[in-house]
C-alpha cells in the first residue's frame, strides 16, 4: 500500500496500475518501459497540465466533434490507466472504441475489451476477426486494424502510439491526435495534434472540452484553423527549458 501522503502518490499509483496490467497479461512488458519514459517527461513538465497541453486538448475536442468517423484507439497502458475516461469520451463525442495493439495477441485483445465493457463500453472494435484490414507500409501484427474502425476513420485519437504507426495513419490522410508526454518523440512530431500531457490528466480534460464545445459548435472551425502543432511542441520544449533553468538557479 502506498500512503496517500506520499509526495509521489499519484505517480506511484499509476505505476502500480501498469504493473497490475502486466501481471494480468494485457499490458506488454514494453508497456512498463513506456510508462517509465513517460514518468520522466512528466517530471520535467511539472506533473501538471500546462497551457500548451490545454490548447491541444481544445483543438482535439474540435477535431473529434468535426469528424465524420472518429475512433479512439486503446492499448494495454491506456486500458490500465484510464478505461473509464476512454468510455466517457467515446460517449460524449460520440466516437468508436478500438483495441489497437503493438504486440497483438488474442488474449490481450479480449482482456482489454472486457475491461472497457466493464467500464460501460457498448461496442469494442479491433478484437479477433474484426481486425481484418491492414494499414499500408506497416509489417506484422502492428498493421492490423478494424475495417469499421481505424481503417475508415477520418480522425483517430491515439493515446500512446508509436511513431511508425502515427506516420502511416497520417499518410492515409487521417487526422491523428496523440497524447504523449515526450514532445521529442516521433509520434509527437508526426501527429496532427499532440497533447503533451499524462493520459490520466488529459483524458478527463478532453471530455470536459468536448462537453463545452458541444454547447457551442460555431467555434469548432475557428479553433482548428488557429491551431499550430509545431508551435505547441516548441512551447512544450521551451517550458521544460525555462522550468529547469528556474529550478537550477534556485539551487545556486
Ligand atoms: P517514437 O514515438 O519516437 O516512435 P516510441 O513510441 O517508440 O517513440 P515508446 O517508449 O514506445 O516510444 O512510447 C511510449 C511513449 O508514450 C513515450 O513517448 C512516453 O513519453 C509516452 N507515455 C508513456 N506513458 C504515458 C502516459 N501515462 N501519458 C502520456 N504519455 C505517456
Ligand atoms: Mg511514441
Amino acid at each position: 500500500m502506498i500512503p496517500p501522503t506520499h509526495p509521489r502518490y499519484r505517480s506511484l499509483l499509476e505505476r502500480e496500475k501498469i504493473v497490475e496490467g502486466a501481471r494480468e497479461g494485457y499490458v506488454a512488458l514494453q508497456g512498463l518501459i513506456a510508462q517509465g519514459r513517460g514518468e520522466c517527461f512528466d517530471y520535467l513538465i511539472g506533473e501538471e497540465t500546462q497551457p500548451f497541453a490545454q490548447r491541444a486538448i481544445e483543438a482535439a475536442a474540435a477535431a473529434l466533434l468535426a469528424a465524420r468517423r472518429p475512433v479512439i484507439s486503446v492499448n494495454g497502458n491506456v486500458a490500465a490507466l484510464a478505461p473509464g475516461d476512454v468510455v466517457r469520451l467515446a460517449k460524449a463525442v460520440p466516437a468508436l472504441i478500438e483495441v489497437n495493439l503493438f504486440y497483438r495477441t488474442r488474449e490481450r485483445e479480449k482482456k482489454i475489451a472486457e475491461i472497457l465493457r466493464r467500464h460501460g463500453a457498448e461496442e469494442v472494435l479491433g478484437v479477433g476477426e474484426d481486425a481484418a484490414c491492414t494499414i499500408p507500409e506497416l509489417f506484422s501484427e502492428r498493421r492490423r486494424v478494424s475495417c469499421r474502425g481505424i481503417y475508415t476513420a477520418d480522425v483517430v485519437l491515439v493515446p500512446l502510439e508509436d511513431g511508425d504507426r502515427t506516420e502511416a495513419l497520417r499518410k492515409m490522410g487521417k487526422t491523428v491526435i496523440a497524447i504523449d508526454l515526450n514532445p521529442l518523440s516521433r509520434t509527437a512530431r508526426a501527429a496532427s495534434i499532440t497533447i503533451v500531457d499524462n493520459v490520466t490528466r488529459a483524458l478527463p480534460r478532453l471530455v470536459e472540452a468536448v462537453e463545452n464545445l458541444k454547447k457551442d459548435r460555431s467555434q469548432i472551425q475557428d479553433i482548428l484553423a488557429r491551431y499550430n502543432n509545431s508551435a505547441v511542441l516548441a512551447e512544450a520544449l521551451l517550458h521544460i527549458k525555462t522550468r529547469l533553468e528556474k529550478i537550477a538557479s534556485e539551487m545556486l
